[in-house]
């Protein structure tokens, strides 16, 4: 870092530390007060049986919903075992449960909740030589990753979403990925499991000779039984495990009994931790694994392939394969037309020929990319010799299967192989932002057949969906023959339900007929449990039950799953019965969302929302990422929304422990707007929701000293610098945190007796004249900008005159209503934006831009707005509104301005709400054609968000989420930190050791100008 920003080692702020977080993260009505107490005396960890926390757990990523008998989160063995022990002895049922990612409904149940993944998440060993390594349950696998990068080792097994699952969810759903072309599933890298039994015996399992089974089974416990029980297995049940379990790389439904007969087979030796791989938490607690590892491929080469139709695309699954690919993955013609209404793909899609309805993408693993180069140029002679590939064929495999291919697209830089792999994944979000009643719901959503039946499985599914008036696209693993469907339908209707039930079953028969599985991925939970005797046959179901009575006698880890009785129509999130009724009259537009019913059941449950900075990135959702506290992701926001309105959860929506629990820390970055990939905008669900909350109970003084920020600024304006001194006067701070509640940390903002505006007047206005400028624009003097940061309107002033814009900075429009948004009061925030674009609309009307240095202004103009208010002269505003450097970027501004930077480093921090309207990148572009070396963030929010982290019991919050950032910053090679939003610029210079707070961009673009 330069001389300028020098911030230091990042401290770990601590919100459980701060007496004045008046949060606590849950309810006050404890379910059950005896069992809590009897718990709380046996577990270091938390023990939570209160509404809310029980709500939180009540759903996964599935279409099913019950609610938990309560939430440990367990610190140690010691704590599942006392846990455990306790249940066994007043048979109360328990579940494990790990990031909550599953799509059958396994991650729900009327249980104890034992979540793993609040602290039992350490990794523990890795031994690079032997390629094992060893963790607690509750590592997600990006982190476990992370550990094992140094050894170019990975655990293999690449759910998408291993960045929000962990470890015991991974053995516990017998996961994998998109290469499981080359590797197992989990079950193939089970080494060895620490787990609890169903009496609370800790034990471990791992590989032991079948001759030694004997001895194992002989002692009278409950290991010895289950050694007895696995030995009787394999004595008496091989033939017809052989015999039905399919012949396929990826089955997951059932208990794991081909896994243990093959390792009979092939090692003489049994592992029963391998046996818990895929049992859903049915048959015992892992608490720690240790994994087998493989070695990170050097080199992958992609190349995507062409079909005029889906069946063409399926034929061509099979002759693929005989040329060793480590991921096939396909894509149909709706995921396609999805992609290609994306700003991000459509040039991608542009460049398909005409008529292309279905893409495969095949992935290579190499040693060097000459490897990666030939592998593909062999498959393109096999499968589409009429293309001229980069390099030439040497001695491909010819497999004489009919060639179907039209078209193939190479990929090898590592940029352009990540867009074909995001294209593949890119129309999925939109699949599932369907804001009506119908949707696409997970529950035939990952069956498996050979892939050489996969052209006949598919169209018989087609006819299927034809006769149950619905459809699905086609996409994910062809390789191994997993696909992805989800067919739509509203399950808040009898019909849609009776639907429901009739696929499942005719999708079962037809995985029957076609040597297939009902779930090569997900595994059986709710959804499928019930087909297994179908898939299985009477023999082996009842192998299945006798082995989880063997595990469990009192049958109390979690109940129903696996070879239980789930009812898949039954315990549905949505069903005929539900109703939802808000009890107020919305104030903002919803129309784009169908309606506030729409936006406040979008959310799916994927927990995409509860991912990490370093391992996921993007913005959302910062509070999670600073708590790890499920009630402070998107996802359990929505979820206590939706069971606040539907009658789940009755009476709480507007009392104040729910504002306070639920809603208050929602910073509004609108991090979940963008990536989360149904759209769920929280940011306006709490604003719609809060505002209710202040007709009914009124609103604090503090919020509305906040929202009406101009007004105070003005005043600090005009009494500088006696204002000034006043607020450095000792014991100011403290007095503020007393009366109003304002963190006595942070300083108060300093004020410009000569505010940007006079000094606009002062200068007679633009340099550049009306008559020779390109572009006319109307540079808005937010609060900061006129009154606290003058210094950085003058420098937009001075960038875009020398790009040759007019520039007019309007007298009567500087408050945006930004302030008074984020605090809910909409009636307010909604009378400044009508005066706003009143005065605004004429002027654009006649050519005027509109010009923003503050991003959140941008973002309110652009699409708040659009919120609050209706009409042309809205939508005409928020199309004429641009940030500063986006205004500079979007139209090319600076293509003949001279500057000098020099190549000095910056590290650039976007602005949270900039980045959900993808406009973030201009500022970036713009730094670096003037000459910058520019180091952009993956940053989130910087935890001030406007006042939020001013006020007192939200400091340390504030500091928690600002952490990551502040680590983020320590690591970049950027000399100066420069960030657009004026808070994020308090926050960072707030940070200690640092010096000077961090320019916005268009300061140093100013800077850059050659003739500065
Ligand atoms: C968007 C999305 C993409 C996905 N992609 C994939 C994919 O590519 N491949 C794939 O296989 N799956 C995928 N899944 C499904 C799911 O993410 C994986 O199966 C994942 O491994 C589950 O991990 P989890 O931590 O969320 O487990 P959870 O959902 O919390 O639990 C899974 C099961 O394991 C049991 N369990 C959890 N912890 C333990 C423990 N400590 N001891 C014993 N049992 C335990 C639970 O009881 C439950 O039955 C995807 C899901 C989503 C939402
Ligand atoms: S808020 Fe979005 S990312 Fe989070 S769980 Fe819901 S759908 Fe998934
Ligand atoms: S707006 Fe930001 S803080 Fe609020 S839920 Fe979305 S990502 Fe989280």
């Amino acid at each position: 870092m330069s001389d300028t920003y020098h911030p230091g080692p990042t401290p770990a702020s601590d919100v459980s530390e701060d007496s004045r977080a008046d949060y606590d993260y849950r309810s006050d009505d404890v379910e059950r007060p005896g069992l809590v107490d009897d718990l709380e005396a046996l577990v270091d960890g938390d023990v939570r049986f209160d509404s809310y926390s029980r709500q939180l757990y009540a759903t996964d990523a599935s279409a099913y919903q019950q609610l938990p008998i309560g939430v440990v989160s367990p610190r140690s063995t010691e704590d599942v075992a006392a846990v455990m022990e306790y249940c066994a002895d007043n048979e109360i049922p328990v579940l494990p449960r790990g990031g909550g990612t599953s799509l059958a409904g396994q991650a729900v149940n009327e249980a104890v909740v034992l979540d793993f993944k609040r602290y039992m998440d350490d990794f523990l060993s890795a031994d690079p030589d032997e390629r094992v390594a060893r963790a607690q349950a509750g590592i997600t696998l990006a982190r476990l990753n992370d550990h094992l990068d140094e050894h170019g080792l990975k655990y293999a097994p690449d759910p998408a979403w291993g960045d929000k699952s962990v470890l015991g969810g991974c053995i516990g759903n017998n996961t994998t990925g998109a290469h499981s072309l080359k590797y197992h599933k989990a079950d193939g890298y089970v080494e060895s499991v620490e787990t609890v039994l169903a009496d609370g015996t800790v034990t471990e399992f791992g590989w032991v000779d079948v001759d030694e089974l004997d001895d194992l089974a002989g002692t009278d416990d409950l290991e010895g039984r289950i050694y007895a029980e696995v030995q009787s297995i394999i004595e008496e049940h091989t033939d017809e495990i052989e015999a039905k379990f399919p012949d396929l790389k990826r089955n997951v439904s059932g208990y794991n009994l081909d896994r243990l007969v093959k390792d009979v087979d092939e090692r003489g030796q049994v592992n029963v931790g391998r046996l818990l791989a895929g049992s859903e938490g049915t048959l015992a607690i892992v608490t720690e694994a240790e994994v087998s590892l493989e070695p990170i491929p050097s080199e992958t080469s992609v190349v995507l392939l062409t079909y005029d139709d889906i069946i063409s695309a399926m034929e061509d699954v099979a002759p693929i394969l005989e040329h060793d690919p480590a991921a096939v993955e396909v894509m149909d013609d709706i995921l396609l037309d999805l992609a290609r209404g994306t700003g991000q793909f459509a040039d991608l899609v542009a460049t398909l020929p005409e008529g292309t309805n279905s893409t495969l993408l095949v992935e290579f693993y190499a040693e060097s990319m000459a490897e990666g180069k030939q592998k593909v140029a062999n498959l393109l002679a096999d499968r589409l010799p009429a293309h001229d590939a980069e390099v030439a064929p040497e001695n491909p495999t010819s497999t004489d299967a009919p060639m179907n291919a039209v078209d193939a697209l190479e990929a090898y830089d590592p940029g352009r192989q990540e867009k074909f792999w995001k294209m593949r994944k890119s129309g999925l979000p939109i699949l599932l932002s369907r804001t009506g009643d119908d949707k696409h719901w997970p529950f035939v959503e990952d069956t498996a057949v050979p892939a050489e039946n996969l052209p006949e499985y598919v169209a018989d599914i087609q006819d299927v969906f034809d006769e149950h008036d619905t459809f699905a696209s086609y996409y994910a693993h062809a390789g191994p023959g997993v696909l992805h469907i989800r067919p739509l339908l509203n399950i808040k209707t009898t019909d849609g339900i009776e639907r429901m039930a009739a696929i499942s079953d005719a999708l079962t028969d037809l995985v029957v007929e076609y040597d297939g599985s009902i779930s090569g991925e997900h595994g059986d939970g709710r959804a499928r449990t019930k087909w297994n005797k179908k898939l299985y046959g009477e023999q082996l179901w009842g192998v299945f039950g006798d082995l989880k009575s063997t595990f469990d006698p009192q049958g109390l880890l979690n109940p129903g799953n696996v070879c239980g009785d789930h009812d898949p129509t039954e315990n549905l999130r949505f069903d005929p019965e539900y109703s939802f009724d808000a009890d107020f009259e919305p104030v903002l537009n919803w129309e784009n969302e169908n309606g506030f019913q729409g936006m406040t059941e979008l959310c799916h449950g994927c927990a995409g929302c509860t991912g990490h900075q370093e391992t996921t990135g993007g913005t959302m959702c910062p509070t999670y990422r600073a708590t790890d506290e499920e009630i402070t992701s998107t996802r359990g926001r929505a979820n206590m929304l939706r069971n606040a309105m539907n009658g789940e959860l009755p009476d709480e929506l507007f009392t104040d422990e729910f504002v306070n629990e639920v809603l208050d820390l929602c910073i509004a970055c609108k991090g979940c707007k963008n990536d989360c990939p149904s759209g769920v905008d929280m940011a306006k669900l709490k604003a719609e929701v809060t505002h209710e909350y202040h007709q009914r109970e009124g609103i604090a003084f503090r919020d509305r000293l906040f929202a009406n920020v101009e007004t105070l600024f003005k005043l600090g304006s005009t009494f500088a610098p006696v204002s000034n001194a006043a607020t450095s006067v000792p014991g100011t701070n403290w007095l503020l945190e007393k009366t109003i509640g304002i963190a006595s940390e942070r300083d108060l903002p300093s004020f410009h007796r000569q505010t940007f505006r006079k000094w606009m007047r002062s200068r007679g206005g633009s340099a550049v004249s009306e008559a020779e400028a390109g572009r006319k624009a109307l540079l808005i003097a937010d609060p900061y900008t006129d009154y606290t940061h003058p210094h950085v309107g003058t420098a937009a002033v001075e960038a875009l005159e020398a790009a040759g814009v007019h520039v007019r900075v309007p007298d009567d429009v500087t408050d945006s209503g930004r302030p008074a948004f984020s605090k809910s009061m909409l009636d307010h925030a909604r009378s400044t934006a009508r005066e706003n674009v009143d005065a605004l609309a004429p002027l654009v009307a006649d050519g005027w831009d509109v010009v923003t240095v503050e991003p959140s202004d941008a973002v309110m103009y652009q699409s708040d707005y659009q919120s609050l208010l209706a009409g042309e002269d809205v939508d005409a505003v928020a199309a004429n509104t641009y940030g500063v450097c986006e205004y500079i970027d979007r139209f090319e501004l600076d293509r003949n301005v001279e500057f000098d930077a020099a190549g000095e480093s910056l590290t650039y921090h976007g602005h949270c709400q900039q980045k959900a309207t993808r406009k973030d990148h201009h500022a970036v572009g713009v730094l670096r054609r003037a000459g910058y070396e520019v180091d952009p963030l993956d940053s989130s929010c910087c935890g001030m968000a406007g006042s939020f982290g001013y006020q007192a019991e939200h400091y340390s919050m504030s500091q928690a989420i600002g952490d990551t950032l502040f680590g983020q910053v320590d690591d970049s090679p950027g000399e100066q930190v420069v960030a657009p939003g004026a808070s994020c610029r308090t926050q960072l210079s707030d940070y200690e050791a640092q010096h000077g707070e961090p320019p916005h961009p268009i300061e140093r673009v100013a800077d850059a100008l050659a003739s500065h």
